[in-house]
Order: structure tokens, then C-alpha cells, then sequence
């Protein structure tokens, strides 16, 4: 029997398949997915690998062929359909073999577990007190000590009494030798669901919802597997329908996967699943421990998890059964991996349910363009909600002229309109939010003179003032103090053109002194738990008004809020990437979605501009059909995705005249490349941004109909590449970025 091994190293020189024998003794324990030992080089040093194919036979000189050394001690075997995702992962989106397998193994390695052990007694208490009055007779005190507690409790927890009443070890080691006590151990998951199971409300379906569950379960009981999209404003009810297709899967033996993005993980969000599904449900996220993730692995392992909810690596879970896969938010650009390889969960989880006769399930207020245009040809099945179904309205939404403001004299960052009904809703006691589109990029800091900003000398991105007096770069922490004299005209005219989440704060305070704040933005919520505190926080009414980046637009159900202002619509109008107008839809969408979700109407304010512009004119309507229609002619013009298919190349090192040689060399090559005439390119050029953190950044995009013609530039670079040996330049992939870069 020979093993093919994709080796634990990460080098391109080494990235195929290498054979090794699989002696005797391994036979049968060995298995495809493996981590195993393998003697490797010259030196034969002990390195691991994964087995990715057994077979029989083997073409290599015989002799020459080494044996597989042994099963990596403490290893997770790799599944044969991750190992399936990994081809595919690799084939789609390019990146070494090894780093496709790490992609998909949901944990690399065992973790010891915990256990809780206790001492219990063998004998009663007469006994023991004999034995007791023994030990003290000859001294032993800590076992004295042990026994005399043990009369009374019988039954004692073994850290108890190794800790508090200082017994060693050894001295329960001997009354176990001696038949006086026994040990008792069991294992304890480290469960990440810390919350005790709430009280569950049956709902009985809308015939809306009804209609979808019918038709999928019809679907699957005609042996059909489809791609489902729910196209459903936020509260129409889309949860509701995802636990109840959910809840027939688990009826049939089968599992499920519940993606969410990572940043609507909440507490408010896991706690309608464990209502309804109790222990069967389990969360897999980025701030659990190793011990942590390796637990629910034994847990899925061991059947007893039957529903995995996580962000894109929830995709991974070990599953044997799997029957349904949901993508909730499916628009969501968190969904991209944003390290090679960048794969799209929406697209594997695709390949995941052809692999395992899935569904999948994808819903969204606000879809991605990607899923409608698929949709529209029918490749998806279409199903829309439509109404709220806690009975009341969408909000009215106002657009605010900001040059017209400014016409008036006014110079806060607030219009007389928001201004006006911050004021009104201060004054009913009804929350308000308030909506930045990102950090970073607002904030930044200019000469009103010659126009200069202050960028870090690391990145190539605007410094943000903060409220220290310090300018400080969000990519790499570079920070200096704010001079206001200017480095290029030397006039002392510097100036902020703020439009952070902490200057919306001053004005709130100096306007309306009396309201309570609170502030969400990457800089408060380091941890999870700052996050959740702030949004309990503002659930039960702490504060008045949330002022919070787009971390706050996410699922959340805020019933006192009536007012949202979307301070500086043009912040995510005017990015750079051909994705902007969809992405600014989105979220003008979505932060509207907050307003009114309790008994009172809502009303939001988008501040612009550009008050014209397609995507704040459709989110007025609240039209996601009329915003397609103008979005997708857009795409088919320039032959964008989803219409045609972009490659995004990225070339990036430390030495720019290399990295700019290296991106022109492989723009030749493409040129040479027979199939040059099918494809478009641009560039290559500078990225949008062009050093971060001290490292150049250059692009090539290619565009193609066809995906595969993608895949063969993609290949011939990664052959290419690979020969040169590369140490100081990295190049990467992007399938139809999500992000500029
Ligand atoms: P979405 O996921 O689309 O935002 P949810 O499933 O969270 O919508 O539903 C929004 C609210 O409406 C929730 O409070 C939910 O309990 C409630 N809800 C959902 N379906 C029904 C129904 N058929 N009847 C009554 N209330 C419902
Ligand atoms: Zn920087
Ligand atoms: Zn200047």
C-alpha cells in the first residue's frame, strides 16, 4: 500500500503530492486524511504531512521509496470530503495544496481535555473514622485531614482537596492503593454556549414562510437539491423559516450549518437556536480557545452536535450526515477569506452540498448581486418576504442636501433635519442611532492651504486624529502628534475634516449635552464582550443614542429606536472598487432596518453629497429590484461580476523596483499567454492602497467570461512563479474581490 502526501511545509518548490510506503503495521490504521510522520530530505528528518490518496500500485523506483513513519501523535484526521473542499479550494482559488488542507481542518490537533475528578469513599463512616484515627496516630495529617472531611461529605471534589485543604496528590494516591477511597473521573466539554437554555415561543408560520418551507421540503423529497434564496427585508421572518427547515433536517438523522457573519454572533442571535434546539446546537467562532474548538470537534465527532453555527469556517465542521446549509446575510464581504486562499464560503459551501446531497439555503434583506443575477436565470430558486411580521411599517427615509447646509451656514456635521429629530426623539424618550460608514478613512487630516494629507509613512492611508491629540495610522499603529504646521507648505492651515465616530460624539455632546452616548467602533470593542455589553447596554435603554460604525447595522433588534442617521452616506459612495454602489446600498439598507422595530414608526436620515447618486436614491425607495436593475447594466457594460468574472493579481514586497519588475514581467507573460485574445487586462498599476505597513503593493486585473480562462492565468502564474523561486515578493489571488485593494 503507498500513501501520497502533501507535506507540512509551506514552499512551493514542495507543493505536490510525494509518495511514501504505508509498512504493515499501518495498514488499515492509516487512513485517507491522516497526519502522519514522514521521514523527509536528505537528512531524513522527521516532518508531518497529510495523506491525501492510498493506492495500490506505485510508479516510482521501489527502492527509493521511504515508509510513512507513524500517525502523528495527538492528530484530527482530515475528512474525505474536506479533502474534497481542499482540491476544490485549491483548483478555484489558487494557493499550495497544504494551505487548501489547513483551510478545511477545523482543528489541527487534540487538546488534553478537562476532566473533573472527585474522591469518593469506599467505606463508611465507621470505617473511616478508624482509618482516620490511624493516620493521625502515625502523623499523616493531610490524610487525617482528608478522611475526617470525607465522614461527613462521603463524596469530594479532587481540586477541592488538593487545592483549598492542601492534600497532596500522593496522599490520595495511597488511600486509593489502600482501598479507602476511589476516584472518580468524567470529562467536561468546554461548552462556548454560557447562557442557560431560555424559554422557547412556538411560532406558527405566515403562509409566506409556510410556502418556502413546503417547497424546499417537497424539493428534497423529490430527490431535488437547489440553491434557495429568501429574499426578505429585515424581521419578514427569514430566522423563523431557516430553524423550521433546520428542525426537519434533524428529523430526517441529517445536520446542519448555520452560517452568520462573525459580527452578528451574538448572544441575542445564539439564543433563539439554543431555545428551540437546546445542546444540539453549537457556535464556533474566532475568539475560542483551541481547547474550546477541539471539544465541539469530539462533540460533532461524537454525534451529540447537530447544528454548528459560525462564520465561514462553520463550513468545515466534520459532520457525517450533513443535510442543510444556511447562509444568513449572504451579501456579507466577511464571507470572503481575506488570506490566500481567498475563497467565497457562499461558492464552497455550494461544492459542500453537491458533495454531501445538501441544501443550501441563502438569505438576505439586501442580496448580493451575485446571488439575484443567478436567481433571475433560475440557477437559484427566488423567494421573497415582504412584510414585517411584528405588524408595523418601514421607516420614512429623508435625504439631506449637505451642500445646501452648508449654503445655510450651518457647520455641524448633523443637517436641520437630523438635528431637528434628534431633538424631538430626546425629548419623547425614544433611541436614536447614529451610522459612520467606516473608521480609518474618516477622520483624516489636511492642509486647507495646499491640500496635503497626512498619510502614515508605512501605509499610504490617512492618519486619523484622535481625541489624545495623537494622528494614528489603522493599519499598522504608527502613530505622531498632531502639528499643525504642514509638511509640505509649512502653513500652519492643518485641519480635520472629521467625520469620526468620536467627533460625531462631541457634536451630540455639544448640541444635546444632556443625552447619554454610547460609542461602537473597533477601538471600544476590542473584545467580544465589550461588544455585547455595549448592545445589551443600549437594549435596555442605558443610553440614548449609538453611535457605532457598520458593526452596528447587523441583525440587531433594537426596539426603542425610532431615529438612524446616516451621517456621511458619501463615505461609502466614493470608494474605489466596482462594488461600491452595492455595498453602499447594502448598508444604507440595513442601518434603515433599525429604525421603528418596536411599536413606533421610524424615520432615517441619509446626510450626502451627492443626493442623486442611484444607490441613496434607491434606499429612499427602499427598491433592491430598481437598485438591480440599474447595478447589473452597470456590471454588463464594464463586464463585471457577476456578469463576467475578475481576477484580481496581487503582487506585493518590500522593495518597490522589485515588486514593480516582478508585476511587469507577469503582465508580459499574460500577453504571451495563447489565450490572451479572450481575456481582458488592466495594468498593472499601483493597488489602491500602494504600501502598507511598509510593504508595495501592485494589481494586474484580468477579466474573462469564462472562470476557467481565470484558472489557466492563475495556474500559469503559480507554475511560473514556483520555477523563479521567489523569496521577498508574494503574489496572490482574487476571484471577484469583494474589497479593493
Ligand atoms: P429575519 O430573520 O428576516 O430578520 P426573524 O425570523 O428574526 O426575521 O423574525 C422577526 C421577528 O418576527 C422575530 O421576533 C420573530 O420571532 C417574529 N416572527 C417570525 N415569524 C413569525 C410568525 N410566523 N408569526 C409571528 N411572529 C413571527
Ligand atoms: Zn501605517
Ligand atoms: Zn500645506
Amino acid at each position: 500500500m503507498y500513501a501520497e502526501i502533501i507535506v507540512d511545509i509551506s514552499h512551493e518548490k514542495l507543493d505536490r503530492p510525494f509518495t511514501y510506503r504505508v509498512p504493515e503495521r499501518l495498514e488499515g490504521v492509516i487512513e485517507e486524511g491522516s497526519k502522519v510522520d514522514i521521514p523527509f530530505g536528505a537528512g531524513n528528518k522527521l516532518i508531518t504531512g497529510y495523506v491525501i490518496k492510498l493506492k495500490e500500485t506505485c510508479d516510482y523506483d521501489l527502492s527509493k521509496i521511504k515508509d510513512i513513519s507513524d500517525i502523528s501523535k495527538g492528530s484530527v484526521k482530515a475528512d474525505e470530503n474536506l479533502i474534497k473542499l481542499a482540491t476544490f479550494i485549491r483548483k478555484t482559488y489558487g494557493s499550495t495544496q497544504i494551505n487548501a488542507l489547513k483551510t478545511v481542518m477545523p482543528v489541527k490537533k487534540s487538546v488534553k481535555q478537562e476532566v473533573n475528578r472527585r474522591v469518593i469513599a469506599k467505606l463508611d463512616p465507621d470505617k473511616l473514622r478508624f482509618v482516620a484515627d490511624e493516620a493521625e496516630r502515625k502523623h499523616k495529617n493531610a490524610q487525617a485531614r482528608l478522611l475526617n472531611e470525607l465522614i461527613k461529605y462521603n463524596d469530594m471534589s479532587y481540586s477541592f482537596i488538593t487545592g483549598k485543604m492542601n492534600v497532596s496528590a500522593q496522599a490520595i494516591n495511597s488511600l486509593v492503593k489502600n482501598d479507602v477511597v476511589r476516584i472518580e473521573t468524567e470529562t467536561v466539554y468546554r461548552n462556548p454556549i454560557k447562557i442557560d437554555r431560555p424559554e422557547d415561543s412556538k411560532i406558527e408560520l405566515s403562509d409566506e414562510q409556510q410556502k418556502i418551507v413546503d417547497d424546499v421540503n417537497n424539493d428534497i423529497k423529490d430527490g431535488k437539491r437547489n440553491t434557495y434564496l429568501i429574499h426578505g427585508i429585515t424581521g419578514s421572518g427569514k430566522t423563523e423559516v431557516y430553524m423550521h427547515l433546520i428542525e426537519d433536517r434533524i428529523k430526517e438523522g441529517k445536520q446542519a450549518i448555520m452560517l452568520i457573519p462573525e459580527i452578528a454572533l451574538t448572544y441575542q442571535n445564539l439564543m433563539r437556536f439554543y431555545a428551540r434546539f437546546g445542546d444540539m446546537v453549537s457556535v464556533i467562532h474566532s475568539k475560542m480557545t483551541a481547547g474550546e474548538r477541539y471539544d465541539q470537534y469530539l462533540r460533532v465527532k461524537e454525534g451529540k452536535v447537530k447544528i454548528m453555527i459560525g462564520p465561514r469556517s462553520a463550513l468545515f465542521t466534520p459532520f457525517d450526515n450533513l443535510g442543510i446549509v444556511v447562509i444568513d446575510e449572504e451579501h456579507e464581504s466577511s464571507y470572503k477569506a481575506d488570506n490566500m486562499p481567498k475563497y467565497h464560503a457562499r461558492e464552497v459551501a455550494k461544492k459542500l452540498c453537491e458533495l454531501t446531497d445538501s441544501v443550501l439555503i441563502l438569505g438576505s434583506a439586501t442580496p448580493s448581486l451575485e446571488s439575484y443575477y443567478l436567481a433571475k436565470q433560475g440557477v437559484y430558486k427566488l423567494y421573497k418576504l415582504n412584510s414585517r411580521l411584528t405588524g408595523n411599517t418601514l421607516p420614512s427615509i429623508y435625504v439631506e442636501d449637505m451642500r445646501e447646509e452648508l449654503k445655510a451656514g450651518n457647520k455641524s456635521v448633523f443637517s436641520r433635519k437630523l438635528h431637528e429629530l434628534m431633538k424631538d426623539r430626546l425629548e419623547k424618550h425614544e433611541q436614536i442611532i447614529l451610522f459612520l460608514n467606516r473608521r480609518g478613512i474618516s477622520g483624516f487630516v489636511s492642509c486647507r492651504e495646499c491640500g496635503e494629507v497626512i498619510k502614515c509613512p508605512h501605509c499610504d492611508v490617512s492618519l486619523s486624529h484622535h481625541r489624545d491629540g495623537m494622528l494614528k495610522c489603522h493599519y499598522c499603529g504608527y502613530e505622531e502628534p498632531f502639528n499643525k504646521i504642514c509638511p509640505k507648505c509649512h502653513s500652519d492651515k492643518v485641519r480635520g475634516f472629521k467625520a469620526g465616530t468620536q467627533m460625531i460624539e462631541d457634536f451630540v455632546k455639544k448640541e444635546f449635552p444632556y443625552a447619554l452616548t454610547l460609542r461602537m467602533d473597533a477601538d471600544s470593542t476590542k473584545k467580544q464582550e465589550d461588544y455585547e455589553s455595549i448592545l445589551s447596554r443600549f437594549s435596555n435603554r442605558e443610553a440614548d443614542i449609538l453611535i457605532g460604525t457598520q458593526m452596528i447595522v447587523k441583525g440587531h433588534d433594537f426596539k426603542g429606536v425610532t431615529l438612524v442617521g446616516i451621517v456621511a452616506a458619501d463615505m461609502a459612495l466614493n470608494c474605489e472598487d466596482y462594488r461600491a454602489g452595492e455595498r453602499a446600498f447594502q448598508q444604507f439598507v440595513q442601518a434603515s432596518g433599525r429604525a421603528g422595530r418596536g411599536d413606533n414608526p421610524g424615520e432615517v436620515v441619509i446626510q450626502t453629497y451627492q443626493p442623486d447618486h442611484y444607490a441613496v436614491n434607491f434606499a429612499k425607495m427602499q427598491d433592491y429590484e430598481a437598485f438591480y436593475e440599474d447595478e447589473i447594466k452597470y456590471r454588463e457594460m464594464l463586464m463585471y461580476p457577476p456578469v463576467g468574472n475578475l481576477l484580481c493579481v496581487q503582487i506585493t514586497g518590500e522593495e518597490e523596483r522589485r515588486v514593480v519588475k516582478l508585476s511587469s514581467v507577469l503582465s508580459d507573460m499574460i500577453d504571451k499567454m495563447p489565450i490572451r485574445e479572450d481575456i481582458g487586462k488592466i495594468g498593472p498599476a499601483n493597488a489602491t492602497l500602494t504600501k502598507k505597513c511598509d510593504i508595495y503593493r501592485r494589481v494586474i486585473y484580468i477579466k474573462s467570461n469564462d472562470y476557467d480562462k481565470l484558472i489557466m492565468v492563475k495556474d500559469k502564474i503559480e507554475t511560473e512563479t514556483e520555477k523563479w523561486n521567489l523569496t521577498k515578493e508574494t503574489v496572490m489571488f482574487d476571484f471577484n474581490p469583494m474589497n479593493g485593494f
